[in-house]
């Protein structure tokens, strides 16, 4: 277990992944830039126990509404069903202890999948879920082996219901793609009535640049579209559009 990454991070933000590698396999991950497989089964995994150990151990973890964000899913998919279990287990043990908790995912999450653990909401804001898309019309294209994007988006008004926050996380913005389908986003938003976060590529092969927000061995840096102003500007006033999940979170607290 040694040396692998399944907690990293710092005392504001505390990344967590159960399971190393995915089973889909997106055109622009950057999982195997970092030395993980993608389009397969993760072959490393830890328990939930052993997770949360690392967490309480790092020397990181800050408790409470104020303290650490707990975000599920940098080096993994935290919704495939191999891992289902143990992210339920993460956001539970986050929700009692106060902290924000996020998680990332290009799965559909049902809402009774999670109605258990939002029993444990402590302060609005503190579940988010971020429900990741680059592309719709294009999805078969770029993001094999996830879930239909329409899918994705389909429960947000029931999560919402049930307490979470949601945001279509638009990430990263591909050139020529992602702009295409930005009435189509804005619509979904306007309907649900959740907001949005755009974010960048992260990339191994640039040198210049902002370090991309994530422990990362191959110097992962964030390379910004030109659509990204574009697509931003699509989106109506009424709905609140983010730069990072981190600005969305802390928008709550
Ligand atoms: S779902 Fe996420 S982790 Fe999996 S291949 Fe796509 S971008 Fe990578």
């Amino acid at each position: 277990m040694e040396g692998q990454r399944f907690v990293t991070g710092d005392s504001k933000r505390i990344f967590v992944n159960t399971a190393l590698g995915c089973n889909s396999s997106c055109s622009y991950c950057y999982l195997p830039a970092e030395g993980y497989r993608t389009g397969v089964p993760p072959e490393v995994n830890i328990s939930l126990e052993a997770a949360i150990n690392l967490i309480r151990s790092s020397g990181l973890y800050v408790q409470g509404r104020y303290g650490t964000i707990i975000s599920i899913g940098c080096f993994s998919e935290c919704w495939d069903s191999s891992n289902l279990q143990k992210t339920k287990g993460i956001i539970s043990w986050a929700l009692k202890n106060g902290n924000p908790v996020q998680m990332a995912t290009k799965r559909v999450v049902f809402p009774n999948q999670v109605k258990d653990h939002c029993e444990l909401i402590q302060w609005k804001g503190q579940y988010s879920i971020f429900l990741s898309s680059a592309t719709i019309s294009q999805w078969k294209e770029f993001e094999r082996g996830t879930s239909n994007p329409f899918k994705r988006f389909y429960h947000i008004g029931d999560l919402i219901s049930l307490g979470v926050v949601c945001y279509i996380y638009i990430k990263p913005v591909i050139e020529g793609v992602t702009l295409k389908d930005g009435l189509i986003y804005s619509d979904i938003a306007n309907e649900k009535g959740c907001g949005v976060v755009i974010g960048s590529r992260f990339d191994d092969s640039v040198s210049d640049g902002v370090p991309a927000p994530i422990d990362s061995v191959s110097g992962l840096r964030m390379v910004a579209s030109n659509e990204e102003d574009q697509l931003a500007e699509i989106f109506p006033p009424t709905i609140p559009v983010y730069w990072s999940s981190v600005d969305a979170i802390n928008s709550w607290r």
